[in-house]
């Protein structure tokens, strides 16, 4: 027998409303769900507690007493945004790399802006102090801290004279291990086990030849076989498309950035599929670089400009900054990396690869914070995707990618973690930027960007 959709609802609503907790009942909004699949007109949730406990289609229902009632009419709504690459407490303004940088209050300074944006989970891969990120990570898991929610990977495992570059990073031994050998690798990944790391980091690369070495694999197969007999997962920076081949075949979980050297190959992406590789293309990285020295328009908008503290605000206005970066060489590198970065990234999505969403937000000034999530929505579009498709994969494949199955998606017993926008992003990404409210765990916890101060 079928129960008719109204007496449903009706039923959830009294539940919520006489259940522990308040219900909240928000109706008139259009609903984008995060699975990739068409807005829905007209829906109305119940937000019990933490979590939607009714999702359907508006239905005018006599609402209990005491029942909270928002009307979202003209509004859409998208899941939060989830960052599975993202870093915390490594910048301030333009300082950067300082290990005084990583105390909980810049941390969660960054984490409220994220969460502004609109981005309500996110993954700092690497280089945490575990004093700061493990009481921080239980705090916010718990609701007791005030930010996105957070995840991450412990120190991370860089190479002695190699990545990350000390001069970028100057964080010690308190927030990255660089072992020599392989017992030493294996002691590193024990020590974020025991610690209760959610995935272990390693780098390969050597930054344009900038480094004179880079991770061998006897090193990374060492942490691979360590990490995954702790039953945790790793994550790889990579750049060349030579090192991801090799870390696919040798069992790496989440190649952690796009390969930005050269186009991918069908052999490449068919031992991604076959290991169920997660992909993470960080379109946003290369851009970053450059694009802020060209000035252009979006950098006008409120959407930016409440999202960049007053010395990098300073930096980009610096005519002999921006001449810097326009004559660096390695501003046509990091052209050329974002286009080979959106090809491949197109493709492997094609092809039906796992991807993630990031963009390593956090790791230098320029990588901003929310900001920079939604100029990787905006990449992925020019990359090829529909907004719909990117929305999706910035949430439920996101989520998917950390293991996470209680948010991502706009349903039924999921986290009441959402984003009400102004217009409709379906038919054009960059309305995803029209934020006019973040809900997070069942409670609206800012409004418009304009009222966030960075
Ligand atoms: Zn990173």
């Amino acid at each position: 027998m079928t129960v008719p959709r109204p007496l449903l609802l009706a039923t959830a609503l009294l539940v919520a409303a006489t259940g522990a907790h308040a219900a909240t009942v928000i109706r008139g909004a259009r609903v984008i769900d995060g699975t990739g699949a068409p807005a829905k007109e007209d829906v109305t949730l119940v937000v019990d507690g933490d979590h939607f406990s009714m999702v359907g289609p508006g239905l005018r229902v006599k609402m209990p007493d005491g029942t909270k009632v928002v009307d979202y009419t003209g509004k859409t709504i998208i899941p939060g945004l989830i960052s599975d690459h993202s870093h915390i407490g490594l910048v301030d303004g333009t300082k950067a790399g300082q290990p005084a940088l990583y105390s909980r209050e810049n941390a969660l300074r960054q984490l409220r802006q994220w969460r502004a944006y609109g981005v309500t989970t996110v993954t700092t891969l690497g280089i945490n102090n575990p004093e700061v990120f493990y009481p921080l990570r239980a705090d916010l898991h718990a609701g007791k801290a005030d930010g996105a929610d957070l995840f991450g990977a412990d120190h991370g495992i860089g190479v002695p004279n190699g990545a990350p570059p000390a001069k970028m990073m100057q964080a010690g031994s308190s927030q990255l291990d660089r072992p020599a050998t392989p017992d030493e690798a294996r002691a590193a990944v024990d020590a974020a086990a025991a610690r209760g790391t959610d995935l272990v980091k390693i780098w390969v690369d050597d930054f344009n030849g900038t480094l004179p070495v880079k991770m061998t694999p006897e090193i990374w197969r060492a942490v691979i076989a360590e990490a995954h007999a702790k039953h945790l997962r790793v994550a790889a920076h990579v750049y060349y498309l030579d090192d991801a081949r090799k870390l696919v075949d040798d069992g790496v979980d989440i190649l952690a950035h796009g390969v930005r050297d050269k186009p991918v190959d069908q052999g490449f992406i068919d031992a991604m599929k076959q290991h169920g590789t997660w992909y993470i293309a960080t379109l946003d990285l290369n851009e970053a670089a450059y694009i802020y020295a060209r000035h252009p328009a979006w950098m006008d908008q409120p959407f930016f400009s409440h999202a960049v503290q007053p010395a990098l605000a300073t930096q980009f206005a610096d005519s002999a900054w921006r001449d810097k970066v326009r004559d660096d060489r390695a501003t046509p590198v990091n052209e050329a990396a974002l286009k080979t970065n959106e090809q491949n990234f197109k493709r492997i999505y094609d092809a039906g690869g796992k991807v993630g969403f990031g963009t390593d937000s956090g790791a230098t000034p320029l990588r901003i914070p929310g900001f920079a999530e939604h100029r990787e929505l905006a990449l992925m579009v020019d990359a090829g995707l529909s907004p719909l498709q990117a929305l999706n994969v910035a949430t439920e494949r996101a989520a998917s990618l950390l293991g996470l199955d209680d948010r991502g998606v706009i349903a039924n017993g999921k986290r009441a973690d959402f984003v009400v926008l102004g217009s409709d992003p379906t038919n054009d990404i960059e309305a995803s930027t029209h934020i006019e409210a973040v809900w997070q765990r069942g409670v609206q916890v800012s409004g418009k960007v304009t009222d966030f101060t960075p």
